[in-house]
């Protein structure tokens, strides 16, 4: 493990945000991902030709960082794969922000399978590193989810999202879930999802599809 890898693009900024890309594994081959467009965003190339680093390497990365944005109010958990693939780290990459920079509000951009993937709940450790979650809800049932989102376990996956949403809501997380419109290869039910968000008591977030990115 490397303590520091400055050939990695782990932590990078957009639109005034700091954000931190921990993997490029995904347990998810969505039809509409970036990662199926482009190498990069804003230019900056999240792909990572190995992931032997540990936090630490991330933490120097984001310390960094934020030294040259200390204006810099929100730390989003969003890159080319899954975060909580990486649950471990994120929590200790976390818990450093949070001690060190208690005024900056974390969010998770997620899949919403963590649970399924680690095979326990993890949403009770997620709610103390984490202000606020946006889940990839992305249909309105699953076999629409299951041909959009291409997951590892298509019997589980969309039931494990929606358990998910609803779990971190009843953790007092701040909630969205989104989906993904104007795909025309995938196209969704927006009202059929906006009302599941709000059964779920989670807030709807509709992201319009881009061609190079959404
Ligand atoms: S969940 Fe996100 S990173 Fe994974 S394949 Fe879908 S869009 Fe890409």
């Amino acid at each position: 493990m490397n303590g520091i890898n400055k050939n990695l693009n782990l932590v990078y900024t957009l639109d005034g945000k700091i954000y931190i890309n921990l993997t490029n594994r995904c347990s998810n081959r969505c039809l509409f991902c970036i990662r199926n467009l482009s190498d990069e965003i804003e230019g900056k190339n999240l792909w990572l030709d190995n992931e032997n680093f540990d936090s630490s390497a991330v933490i120097e990365q984001f310390k960094d960082v934020i030294s040259k944005n200390p204006e810099s109010k929100e730390v989003v958990f969003c890159g080319f794969g899954e975060p909580l693939i990486k649950f471990d780290m994120f929590c200790e990459v976390s818990k450093f922000i949070k001690e060190n920079y208690p005024s900056i509000k974390i969010r998770v951009n997620t899949n919403g399978q963590a649970n399924l993937i680690h095979k326990k709940n993890i949403i009770p450790q997620l709610a103390k590193y984490s202000d606020a979650v946006s889940i990839s809800l992305n249909a309105e049932n699953k076999e629409k989810y299951n041909f959009v989102s291409q997951p590892f376990d298509k019997e589980n996956a969309y039931q494990a999202v929606l358990d998910f949403i609803k779990g971190c809501v009843d953790a007092g997380i701040e909630t969205s879930a989104s989906v993904v419109s104007g795909f025309d290869k995938a196209p969704v039910n927006l009202q059929e999802c906006e009302k599941i968000c709000h059964s779920l008591g989670a807030k709807f977030r509709n992201r319009e599809w881009l061609p190079k990115g959404y």
